[in-house]
């Protein structure tokens, strides 16, 4: 059985006063029943903060991302330790703004979830073709590559504690969301190469889509038997939009 998996990417918005309002708005509004997990990542600024405003509540606190050095001169940079101490359960690693606008390569990538891992904490692993990729027929060649890259650096056992995220590039902040047909499609081909290493850790690993997932579109889209969750952006910058994609989850129930 998988449970439903609700994040929320704050990217690099919110200050003291929104953030606030937004968690104790989401804890008092988490719909009811079983078989979903609601998670906040936060600006690393404001993790302090969050973490003892969630601690009471059942919403997970993870970061945005991490440095793949375990400490000593990264000026600017975050470990994955740090991050543990303050009660970061998850960290997004490989987000497709993270790949194009900072330039971290996939090697990067992989050298972060297995920081990630070491310190104890569950990395949600982004991969996604952008929309020239889709185009040119190359989106499973593209979404495989960076999962390959993953398996060869960190094996499959690694996949026991990490979270994929299909995150198609052309639906991120766009408002244009892949169909539920679309998502699935690449759902179920992630899945299958993990089945072709380890059938029952395929089986269990939680695969989120990611792009424009709001209250309106996220019954269809978990409705798919190879969709476990969102990571969402906009939408969960307010309250009452990330809640309406948790009361889908909670209305889905799990995936056997
Ligand atoms: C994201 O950045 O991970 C994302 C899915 O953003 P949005 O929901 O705004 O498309």
């Amino acid at each position: 059985m998988r449970d439903f998996l609700i994040a929320g990417n704050w990217k690099m918005n919110g200050s003291n006063a929104t953030n606030d309002v937004l968690v104790s708005n989401i804890v008092d509004g988490i719909p009811n029943g079983e078989g979903f997990k609601l998670l906040v990542c936060p600006p690393f600024p404001y993790l302090i903060s969050i973490a003892s405003q969630v601690s009471n509540s059942a919403i997970s606190l993870g970061a945005q991302n991490v440095s793949e050095h375990e400490s000593g001169a990264f000026t600017g940079e975050t470990s994955a330790a740090m991050l543990k101490e303050l009660g970061c359960e998850y960290v997004i690693v490989g987000h497709s703004e993270r790949r194009a606008i900072f330039g971290e390569t996939s090697e990067q990538v992989a050298a972060k979830y297995i920081a990630a891992q070491k310190a104890g904490i569950t990395p949600i692993l982004c991969v996604g073709e952008t929309l020239e990729e889709r185009e040119a027929g190359a989106t499973e060649e593209v979404v495989i590559g960076q999962l390959d890259a993953i398996l060869d650096a960190a094996g499959v056992d690694s996949f026991a504690s990490a979270v994929i995220a299909y995150e198609p590039v052309w639906a991120i902040g766009t408002g244009v969301t892949a169909t539920p047909g679309q998502a699935q499609d690449v759902h179920r081909r992630i899945r299958m190469r993990l089945v072709k290493h380890n059938s029952d850790l395929a089986d269990s690993i939680q695969i989120l889509y990611g792009g424009s997932m709001k209250g309106e579109n996220a019954s269809g889209l978990l409705a798919m038997p190879d969709i476990d969750g969102g990571l969402i952006g906009g939408a969960s910058l307010k309250a009452d939009d990330f809640l309406a994609i948790a009361a889908a989850a909670a209305v889905a129930g799990q995936k056997s």
